[in-house]
């Protein structure tokens, strides 16, 4: 996915934040002077770095570190590794982190980093050292105090170690803070890596509560099979729910009977033919996987996967959005025609980043809590959240986007406001 996708569908993913931002902003009737201050990246780093190839040839690679806000903390999001990234996706990115904070009511502003790369094509050796210079580069404006990276797309734990290994080489102490979704024995949170899918199935829980939809037999459909993808499916049919459909990079597979997800996530999902290799399921396309009969639609690949063309044909009673921005401005507005229920990215997947504040947490404090903790914090949290932003929807008669924007844009305006405006 690229920001500047020439298909109609997909808006470029800038202009989409902005639009969300403006829609709060109407309802929070905002200051003029301030909105246009929020439509905007504090910083934006652009870094264009060579790396030796295992062949012996050089090639250069870009990469982004932007710094949306940071009126409530230090900033805080993850490190994108997509062939198709760029700037203005990495900055939607940043200003999605700020809102999703706020409304997690943690204490961080919003960033997000990127390698335009295609992973695939590069060997581990190469991987750490694109990953040691690219930190290298953008080491000026992250910190344990200033800044705080963790995975996300393409990147995962490991990734994270050679981040904060490369920092503190640097510095010539170990800073565990620096980074988050650490591996657990250097500063890592137990309940890290699944946070996300756990969120975003407490979410789901929350929801299903709210419109009577029993989980006990409800039919769930999983678009994307990554870290929150698998997980979010694992934990639902745990729930006791039917997970019929998932797709992967390899293609969509579909058994109204229900999947085996533990089977697929332990014996398909890392294989190179990936999940499509299973035998007992019919073999769907992406699109015919968006518009099945279910109850519960999880998007969790990317961005703009439901738009204008599709939206309409979507089936779903309720969408947890797993994913970043998943669904257009244009579809929200269909899909709440249609009376269907999202809870919109910034609500939903907060689980990854709130988990990570607890991270942080420990490794500033150097005392680390039991697993159980570590979930019964994350659920409270998406449990408050969720019910914060369901009685702003009720007060502002409107969706749960707008109503979790009018409250993370409020509590970031707020600050802003409070803290007063330099000099
Ligand atoms: N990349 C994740 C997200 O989009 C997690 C960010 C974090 O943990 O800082 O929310």
């Amino acid at each position: 996915m690229s920001s500047g996708t020439s298909d109609p569908n997909k808006p470029n993913v800038l202009d989409m934040a902005r639009q969300q931002l403006a829609v709060a902003a109407k309802h929070l009737d905002l200051d003029e002077g301030l909105h246009a201050a929020l439509a905007v990246p504090k910083r934006q780093l652009i870094v264009n770095f060579p790396v030796v190839m295992d062949n012996g040839t050089v090639e250069v690679f870009q990469g982004y570190r932007v710094q949306h806000n940071l009126s409530r903390g230090p900033t805080k999001g993850g490190i994108r590794y997509h062939p198709d990234v760029d700037i203005d996706e990495t900055t939607a990115l940043a200003m999605w982190m700020t809102w999703k904070c706020a409304i997690a009511d943690i204490p961080y502003g919003g960033a997000k980093g990127a390698v335009k790369v295609n992973t695939k094509k590069l060997s581990r050796r190469e991987l750490e050292k694109l990953t040691r210079r690219y930190v290298s580069e953008i080491g000026i404006i992250i910190g344990p105090n200033e800044d705080i990276p963790a995975p996300d797309m393409g990147t995962n734990a490991q990734t994270m170690a050679w981040i904060m290994d490369t920092y503190s080489m640097q510095r010539g102490a170990t800073y565990t803070g620096v980074v988050t979704g650490k591996p657990i024995p250097l500063g890592g949170s137990l309940g890290r890596e699944e946070a996300t899918g756990r969120g975003v199935v407490t979410s789901a829980e929350e929801a299903c509560k709210f419109l009577n939809i029993s989980m006990d037999g409800a039919r769930v459909v999983v678009q994307g099979f990554g870290n929150v993808g698998s997980h979010a499916a694992r934990l639902i049919e745990e729930k006791g729910a039917k997970v019929i459909a998932v797709s992967d990079a390899t293609g969509a597979i579909y058994n109204p009977g229900g999947l085996p997800i533990h089977t697929l996530i332990s014996r398909y999902a890392h294989r190179e033919g990936g999940i499509r290799e299973f035998a007992e399921c019919d073999k769907i396309t992406n699109e015919e996987l968006l518009e099945l009969d279910c109850d519960i639609l999880i998007p969790a690949a990317t961005a703009e996967q439901i738009h204008e063309g599709n939206a309409n044909r979507l089936k779903a009673r309720l969408v947890v959005e797993g994913a970043n921005g998943p669904t257009t401005p244009a579809a929200d507005s269909i899909l709440s025609g249609k009376g269907v229920f999202v809870v919109p990215d910034v609500l939903a997947n907060a689980g990854g980043v709130i988990v990570s504040y607890f991270e942080w947490v420990q490794d500033l404090a150097a005392f680390f809590w039991e697993e159980h903790e570590v979930n019964a914090k994350l659920e409270r949290i998406m449990r408050n959240s969720f019910h914060n932003v369901l009685t702003t929807m009720h007060q502002h008669k409107t969706d749960m986007r707008t109503a979790a924007y009018i409250i993370g844009v409020k509590r970031v305006a707020d600050a802003t406001i409070t803290r007063g405006i330099y000099p």
